[in-house]
């Protein structure tokens, strides 16, 4: 039987867990695609591919050659455009889609959040009154609080951000998480954070940072979720781990053996 070509779009750490669980299983030949925004991404042992495909044509054109059986989308919640794309081109190309996605984080008790829809209502929820923020949103996010530049802002992104990104106010931190409850605690404490500014992105990697606001009484900033994309005629299926990815992978092999009649 021929091994099954899964075509991973990477970004969350559940896009590695997964290669790392497909490295050496024969039934499958998996590709992991990463956008290439990370300069030293950490890659499981299973072949990769770094870059743009070139819109959903580009993608349409990798899934037929060098081609793929199954396309898994693994990128962040938050990549609203790459996700959109999978979801296209496996309408055109009727390649078995699977959106893998972590749970969302949900407010626990003497938690302090309010939740908005996107980075510019969230700059504007700080308010009137300067604020010490702590921002966790990514280094490509930061434009819209240049409209919030009375507040000081503490940034903590994995890449350094572009100078003509950032409100007048900042200190910059360059990490890459997990973070340690304590760690985050100490992070607070240190720079008198007010208000924390986060992206709903799930996952225990970067969860510690709400314990710690919670233990603090700092109040928090929720950036909610791009809703999954849907279109009319492809079935999105979903997966919130990649235990669950690979159980999706295992009912689907032998799959492409039948479909290139092999
Ligand atoms: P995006 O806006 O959804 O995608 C922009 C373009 O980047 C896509 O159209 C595609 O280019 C390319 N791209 C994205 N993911 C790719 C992948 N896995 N393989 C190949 N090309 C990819 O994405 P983004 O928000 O800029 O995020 C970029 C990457 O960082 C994603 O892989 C994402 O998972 C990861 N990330 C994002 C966030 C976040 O908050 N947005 C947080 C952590 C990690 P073409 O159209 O040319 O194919």
């Amino acid at each position: 039987m021929l091994s099954s070509r899964v075509l991973i779009l990477g970004g969350a750490g559940e896009a590695a867990e997964l290669g790392r669980r497909l490295a050496g299983d024969g039934r499958f030949a998996p590709v992991l695609s990463l956008a290439g925004r990370t300069r030293a991404p950490s890659l499981p042992p299973i072949p990769h591919r770094i870059g743009g495909f070139g819109g959903v044509e580009g993608l349409v054109r990798w899934l037929s050659d060098p081609g793929a059986d199954l396309l898994i989308c693994a990128t962040h919640p938050f990549a609203e455009q790459m996700r959109r794309h999978a979801v296209e081109a496996a309408r055109r190309t009727r390649i078995p889609l699977l959106m893998l996605e972590r749970p969302a984080w949900k407010p626990e008790p003497g938690d302090r959040w309010t939740e908005v829809a996107d980075m510019a209502a969230a700059a504007e929820a700080l308010g009137a009154l300067p604020r010490r923020v702590l921002l966790t949103v990514g280094q490509k996010d930061l434009a819209p609080f240049t409209a919030a530049p009375h507040h000081h802002y503490i940034i903590r992104s994995i890449e350094r951000p572009l100078a003509e990104s950032l409100p007048p106010r900042v200190a910059l931190i360059s990490a890459r998480g997990p973070f340690a409850e304590e760690e985050e605690r100490a992070l607070l404490r240190q720079h008198r954070i007010e208000t924390l500014i986060t992206k709903n992105s799930g996952g225990d990697a970067t969860v510690a940072k709400l314990a710690a606001a919670r233990a603090l009484g700092v109040s928090v900033i929720m950036v909610q979720r791009p809703p999954t994309p849907a279109l009319d005629g492809v079935e999105v299926e979903t997966a919130t781990d990649a235990a669950g990815a690979m159980a999706w992978l295992e009912a689907r092999h032998g799959l492409a053996s039948r479909l290139r009649g092999v």
